[in-house]
């Protein structure tokens, strides 16, 4: 079977990780813990980033920090991972779901920009949302697939109304918006160190930005909120801090950050060249705006009723592919949820969308094979209806 994607662990990882045990620092102080940051930083062309368990703890932290609070609303795109909106509802409010554009797959400001003048109201300098009397106090775009939003025009948008702005950049080291730095695109961003992402610590996730003040709130909320030398708290913290043995991994992957995102765009190019042209499907967009980090690559059917058969005829084909994000709005916990008008791009994208092979180590070999059985299978599928 090729993978889906599996990590890329063939770099310093286990040096790193030996270097963790024979020191004894294996747990949430150490040496990789602060490498990680400065690395990081770097890489995002941040003013600092903090190390955090996750990447949805990272997003959680975030969004307090930012000055979401019970209660409020919080803009969210509803074609996204379902970590994001968790993550608005651990701050204890509730996301207002959005639609994506069809072009990037990120969220669509036109709709929140007319749905905002629509129901919304500005008083003291904050957004409210006038039918439920809400404060509206945030907004999230999501980076899908390593595809930046329009965060320019978000930005705008935020400006107007009052809004912090909250990038889920959880799959996004890498890319880059009209030749700005991710870090630069939002408030604050959190990306997510998952095993499946790009850059992996086994699980882990940072929090990212250009402000050194709320960069360390973060840092100081995610470390229990504690006032160092003795045992004084000044907040209700989270122990949201990474250990030593998984920045160590991160570390290791970080060096390696530039070949990873490089495969990870060429798999896309590889992909993109073989399926353009075939009968029945269409390929992953990328926004003019951004150089994508390509996180995932695959295929969209036209017809979702062939989704299933055409995953299952690859996986015994030998190629893990798989389906992608269900959105949050067809999701138990959000049914109840604020919707703007239509969610219907999304509701009509998820269920044809069928992720391929894009570890950062697959061979061309592999590529190869992949696109020849993704082409016998989608024959298969179609003669099959
Ligand atoms: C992976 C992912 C997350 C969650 O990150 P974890 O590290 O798994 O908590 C959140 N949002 C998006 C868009 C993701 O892809």
């Amino acid at each position: 079977m090729i993978p889906l994607a599996v990590p890329n662990l063939s770099g310093n990882e286990r040096k790193y990780l030996n270097e963790c045990i024979d020191t004894t620092f294996v747990s949430s102080v150490g040496e990789f813990v602060d490498r990680l940051e400065t690395d990081a930083a770097s890489a995002t062309g941040a003013a600092g980033a903090v190390a955090t368990s996750a990447g949805t703890t990272a997003l959680h932290a975030a969004l307090v920090v930012l000055g979401v609070r019970p209660g409020d609303l919080v803009i969210v795109p509803t074609f996204t991972f379902i970590a994001s909106t968790n993550a608005v509802r651990h701050a204890g409010a509730d996301p207002w779901l959005f639609d994506v554009s069809p072009n990037s797959w990120c969220l669509d400001l036109e709709q929140v920009r007319n749905e905002l003048e629509k129901n919304c109201r500005i008083r003291n300098g904050q957004c409210y949302h006038v039918a439920t009397g809400r404060r509206v106090s945030a907004m999230m775009p999501v980076h899908t697939l390593g595809n930046t939003c329009d965060m320019d025009e978000a930005r705008t948008i935020c400006d107007e109304w009052g809004l912090a702005l909250l990038a889920d950049a959880a799959c996004a080291i890498g890319a880059t918006y009209r030749g700005k730095s991710l870090a630069e695109l939002a408030d604050l961003s959190a990306i997510s160190l998952n095993g499946n992402k790009t850059i992996t610590a086994g699980g882990g996730g940072l929090v990212v930005g250009m402000d050194r003040a709320l960069l360390d709130e973060v840092h100081h909320l995610t470390t229990t909120a504690r006032v160092w030398p003795d045992y004084d708290f000044d907040r209700v913290g989270f122990n949201y801090r990474l250990t030593n043995l998984q920045a160590a991994v991160a570390v290791a992957q970080l060096e390696r950050l530039d070949q990873f995102i490089a495969r990870k765009r060429k798999v896309r190019k590889s992909y993109d060249k073989a399926f353009r042209d075939l009968q029945g499907v269409s390929v992953f967009p990328i926004p003019s705006w951004c150089e994508s980090s390509c996180w995932f690559s695959g295929v969209v059917l036209e017809d979702a009723s062939r989704t299933p058969v055409f995953v299952r005829a690859l996986n015994g084909a030998g190629v893990g592919a798989k389906a992608f994000w269900k959105p949050v709005h067809l999701q138990a916990p959000y049914s109840n949820c604020l919707n703007a008008e239509s969610l219907a791009i999304s509701t009509n994208l998820w269920n044809r969308v069928v992720t391929l092979p894009c570890s950062t180590g697959i061979t061309d070999e592999e590529i190869a094979e992949v696109i020849d059985k993704v082409t016998s299978c989608l024959q298969q599928t179609m003669n099959g209806r």
